[in-house]
Parts: C-alpha cells; sequence; structure tokens
C-alpha cells in the first residue's frame, strides 16, 4: 500500500518541478504578460490592453506599495513578464525590494517607470527637500502620463494590435479628462477656509495641488517612522488652528494613529479614502477611476460638514 502512494506521489513532484521549470511564470502564452508594481498601475495596465494581456499586480490590493517583500510567485511572474510597470520617484524603494526583484530576475531592460513625463513634487520636511514625493497619479492628469507610456510601451511589444490600444487609450482618456474636471468643479464648491485635508501620510501634495486644497498629514511617507510624538502634537495644532471638520483615513495605512488624533481632536474621520492602493474586486472603488471618484465625493462631503 505504501509503495503504491509513494510512486504516484513522487511523479507528481517531478512533473510539478518540470512544469514550474519551463513555463517561467507565463500564463496564457498567447497573450501579453505585464506585470504592475501595485493596483492601480495594473487596473490602467489593464484599460489600455483589455483582452490581449495578463496583467499582475506584485504588490496586492490594500499593501503598502513603498515597503514590500517580494513572494517566490513575484519573483516567477517578474521572470516571466514582457513588460513590467513601475512608478519610480521614490515609490517602490522601501528596502530596495523592487530594484532587488529585477536584478534578480535580470529584467531591468523591460521595465518602465510611468512618471517619466510627470513634474515632480519634492517632500517638505527639513533634510528631506530633495527627494521626490511619488504619489503623483493623485492628479488625474498625471494619469494621463502614466497611460500614455503604458500605450506605447504596449504598441512597441504587440504592433499588429496598435489602432485596439490606441481605441483603448482614447475612450479611458476621455473618461479620465471628465473625472478631472469634475473634481476641479466640485472643491470650487466648498467654502475657502474648508479647503484643507487632513490624512495619514502626506500622499496628497499632487492631489490638493490639482484640485485647490491644502493637504497636511501625521507623517510625510510611509518609508517614515509613523506617529511620533512630535508628528502628533504638530498635525493637532493644524486641526485645532483651522477648526477642521473632518479627517480622512487611507486604507493602505494602519488606521491606529489617525484614530488616536481623532480621539484627541474630537473631530471625526469621515471616511477612508484611497492612495497607494484601489479597493478590493468588486467594492466601490475597486477601479483607478472609481477610487479617484471615491477620493473626491467623500473629501467635498467630510470637508462641506455633511
Ligand atoms: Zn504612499
Amino acid at each position: 500500500m505504501k509503495k503504491i502512494l509513494l510512486l504516484p506521489l513522487s511523479l507528481l513532484l517531478l512533473l510539478l518541478a518540470a512544469c514550474s521549470n519551463t513555463t517561467a511564470g507565463r500564463g496564457d502564452k498567447d497573450k501579453l504578460q505585464i506585470v504592475a508594481t501595485y493596483s492601480i498601475i495594473a487596473d490602467m495596465a489593464e484599460n489600455i490592453a483589455g483582452d490581449k494581456a495578463e496583467v499582475y499586480s506584485l504588490v496586492p490590493v490594500g499593501t503598502d506599495p513603498h515597503m514590500y517583500d517580494p513572494l517566490p510567485a513575484d519573483t516567477s511572474k517578474v521572470s516571466g513578464a514582457d513588460l513590467i510597470f513601475y512608478n519610480g520617484m521614490n515609490l517602490e524603494t522601501g528596502k530596495g525590494w523592487f530594484q532587488d526583484l529585477l536584478d534578480v530576475t535580470n529584467k531591468n531592460g523591460a521595465a518602465f517607470a510611468l512618471t517619466e513625463a510627470v513634474t515632480p513634487i519634492y517632500l517638505t520636511e527639513k533634510g528631506k527637500e530633495s527627494q521626490v514625493d511619488p504619489h503623483a497619479w493623485l492628479d488625474i492628469q498625471n494619469a494621463v502620463k502614466y497611460v500614455s507610456v503604458i500605450t506605447e510601451q504596449v504598441i512597441k511589444q504587440d504592433p499588429d494590435n496598435e489602432a485596439y490600444y490606441r481605441s483603448n487609450q482614447e475612450k479611458y482618456v476621455a473618461e479620465l479628462n471628465s473625472l478631472d474636471q469634475y473634481a476641479k468643479d466640485a472643491v470650487q464648491q466648498l467654502p475657502e477656509d474648508k479647503r484643507i485635508l487632513v490624512t495619514s501620510e502626506g500622499a496628497f501634495k499632487y492631489f490638493s495641488q490639482a484640485y485647490g486644497l491644502e493637504s497636511a498629514f501625521i507623517w510625510e511617507i510611509n518609508t517614515d517612522s509613523q506617529g511620533t510624538p512630535e508628528q502628533m502634537s504638530r498635525i493637532i495644532g493644524i486641526i485645532e488652528d483651522n477648526s477642521i471638520p473632518a479627517l480622512f483615513l487611507e486604507t493602505s495605512v494602519n488606521p491606529k494613529t489617525m484614530e488616536t488624533v481623532s480621539a484627541e481632536t474630537g473631530v471625526p474621520i469621515h471616511s477612508r479614502i484611497f492612495t497607494d492602493s484601489v479597493a478590493k474586486d468588486g467594492e466601490e472603488g475597486d477601479t483607478y477611476l472609481g477610487m479617484m471618484q471615491w477620493n473626491i465625493d467623500k473629501v467635498v462631503e467630510g470637508l462641506s460638514g455633511q
């Protein structure tokens, strides 16, 4: 009995090893294999590549892309990728996780930063003024630039389907432009002294600049220590001095620190909002367009005291 059981098992293991060697992370071989570092870029790539590609996000939904520990499956996907899209501008840098992944798979040549044409905004805290803030995608006009890089690279890989990709780009950019205008109009409805957005991470510089808000934060970027006594007393001072009516909590950070700020100031957390990840599949905000619509509506609603 034992022998009969052992033989098929060892065969099965051999077969599995052989399979994983030959496929090296490739799914459907007829389709372009695209890897994105996080869910927002993956969604943009899906909008352009449609059914001609399989798109895989390294950092899972709801997880912080600044710091990430790649899994063996991620290494395999990067190895088998035709194209790898990342944000760049100081985003995927915590412990060098993404650069290490490219080095170990020898895939530097297949990786493209989507922020090449973006005008950078720098961090503001003392000693960090030379570091770029990575959250450029929160200005929808920058997303249009991301999509342009994606489209050009996808066409280079698959020129036969250029018309299909261009048509997808045209439709998607029209939707992006329309939401961008909606956001600009929505913020204009707020009283001027209520246009201050308080979040945990200082991720809203591009968003605030684009839509006419000021932003304030507990810590400036997720790679910082989060919620030190100095950071806490500074943000509480800003909230009290400006009589801020509502606080916001990002879906991809630990909620504890903002909950403490809310308890100490008596100002409610109006809503969770999206910065570094879309929502879980099937939930509101599970696309880039959806998460931006959600953010704009929740921010305007909270700051207008509704
Ligand atoms: Zn971030």
